[in-house]
């Protein structure tokens, strides 16, 4: 069955990661069958954008599709929309859709990245109509009909997503509340001189923050929604956005058994543990040989790029998934990028000044450069990307100096 030339790669999900890999596909001149199945209705879209410039109103929905309708005919993908998938058949390479139809593969590729993290809601509760999470295109319509001059928002969870959405709010004019169960802000991912600097921008920009609250409990009333804090306090607003953190939905390949943790294990090719199935995107903790060990990344860059690899290895290329994670992130006139990795040991070097035109936060370890976060300092992303790759030996007084290139001459 799976030789037969009309049995093709089908792909569950249609977000970056499945697109990429559709498009990597037919790029590299692969001829059989490209089905991609999307439990979404509209066309693919592009996230990033959501908690942005469509919730401010600078883009439109059709600005932020990555493809149009003719584009998929022309490059012979199918795309079923409003579709799911139930269950996976490995022995058969078979796979069932949520109205019983079967589906043959003879590769599979799970792109179904991740789903947001509630709050807990005791059982049986009524739906909220204020209340808020922000993964998909009616998650940003949604919210945006409630931002609106003077409106109270409360947003649950200071990360990237909570962040920009305040960001944005405020723009839009509405009083913003940040209640953050840590110590501060984008804890897990920035050392604490870039939260502090971030969370005085916020609050420069007017918005209001409260540490070390945990939210118990959300009671929505006729017109206005509250939230219940462990301290016995209640928060009146006029929505509530929660942005703390993701589940990657991993659900049916733990049930086909594939080998998951926290997301589909898969090796640095974006292969799982069965040869025929890979797994890109969110939804993937793949292996990086730079840093020997597997990581599961929610950045755009990861997913595009490990949409590529599964591509390219089913057609028999031999690439391997070995960069630099970078994400970024846009709050009022701050463009932040990550680049690279994080780790208590390593030394920290200023390039710049804190709150400057553009400054970068360097982390070195055993004199090699490790990560970094740009602030405004996009420039520096190329030359610092190649600095961690190389591992080249760096001079940490050239490094600091903005007066010299990064090119190469920071190397020691
Ligand atoms: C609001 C927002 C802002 C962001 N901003 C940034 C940013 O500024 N910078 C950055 O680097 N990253 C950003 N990201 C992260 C980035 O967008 C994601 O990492 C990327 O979209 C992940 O792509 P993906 O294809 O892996 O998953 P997704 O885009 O989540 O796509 C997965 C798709 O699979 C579908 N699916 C799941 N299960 C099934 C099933 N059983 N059957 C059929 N379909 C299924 C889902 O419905 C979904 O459409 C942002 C994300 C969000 C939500």
């Amino acid at each position: 069955m799976i030789d037969d030339m009309n049995v093709g790669v089908v792909i569950v999900g249609a977000g970056l990661a499945g697109v990429s890999a559709a498009t990597g596909l037919r790029r590299r001149g692969f001829d059989r069958p490209i089905t991609l199945i999307n439990e979404e209705l509209p066309l693919p879209y592009d996230r990033p954008p959501l908690s942005k410039e469509l919730l401010c109103g600078d883009r439109s929905v059709a600005d932020i599709t990555l493809h149009n309708a003719e584009y998929y005919e022309e490059q012979r993908i199918a795309i079923k929309s409003g579709s799911r998938v139930c269950g996976i058949d490995r022995e058969a390479h078979t796979l069932r859709l949520e109205d019983g139809q079967p589906l043959n593969y003879s590769h599979l590729i799970f792109a179904t990245g991740a789903r947001p993290r509630h709050l807990p809601v005791p059982p049986g509760s009524a739906p909220l109509t204020r209340l808020f999470h922000l993964r998909e295109l009616g998650d940003a319509m949604a919210l945006r009909e409630h931002l609106a001059h003077d409106r109270h928002v409360l947003v649950v969870g200071a990360g990237f997503i909570g962040l920009e959405v305040a960001a944005s709010a405020r723009r839009l004019g509405c009083r913003v509340t940040v209640l953050e169960a840590g110590p501060r802000v984008i804890e897990r991912a920035a050392p604490p001189e870039v939260s502090a600097f971030v969370q005085q921008v916020h609050q420069e920009n007017g918005v209001e923050f409260r540490f070390g609250t945990q939210v118990l409990d959300v009671i929505e009333q006729p017109g206005s929604i509250a939230v219940h804090l462990a301290s016995g306090e209640a928060l009146a607003a006029d929505a509530v956005l929660v942005g703390i953190g993701v589940i990657p939905n991993d659900v049916l390949a733990r049930e086909a058994g594939l080998a998951c943790d926290n997301g589909i294990v898969v090796d640095q090719h974006c292969c799982s543990s069965d040869p025929r199935i890979f797994a890109i995107g969110d939804v993937a903790k793949s292996f990086n040989p730079l840093i020997a060990r597997h990581v599961r990344l929610e950045h755009w860059e990861s997913a595009r790029q490990t949409g590529e690899i599964a591509a390219a290895t089913i057609c028999g290329e031999l690439a391997v998934n070995a960069s630099v994670p970078w994400v970024w992130s846009d709050q009022y006139h701050l463009n932040i990028q990550f680049l690279g990795w994080s780790d208590p040991r390593a030394e920290k070097v200023l390039r710049g000044e804190v709150g400057g035109p553009g400054w970068s936060l360097i982390e070195v370890l055993d004199k090699r450069v490790i990560g970094a976060v740009l602030i405004n300092a996009g420039r520096d992303r190329r030359p610092i990307e190649r600095l961690i790759t190389s591992r080249h030996v760096v001079d940490m007084e050239r490094l600091a100096d903005t007066g010299v290139a990064l090119k190469k001459w920071v190397v020691a």
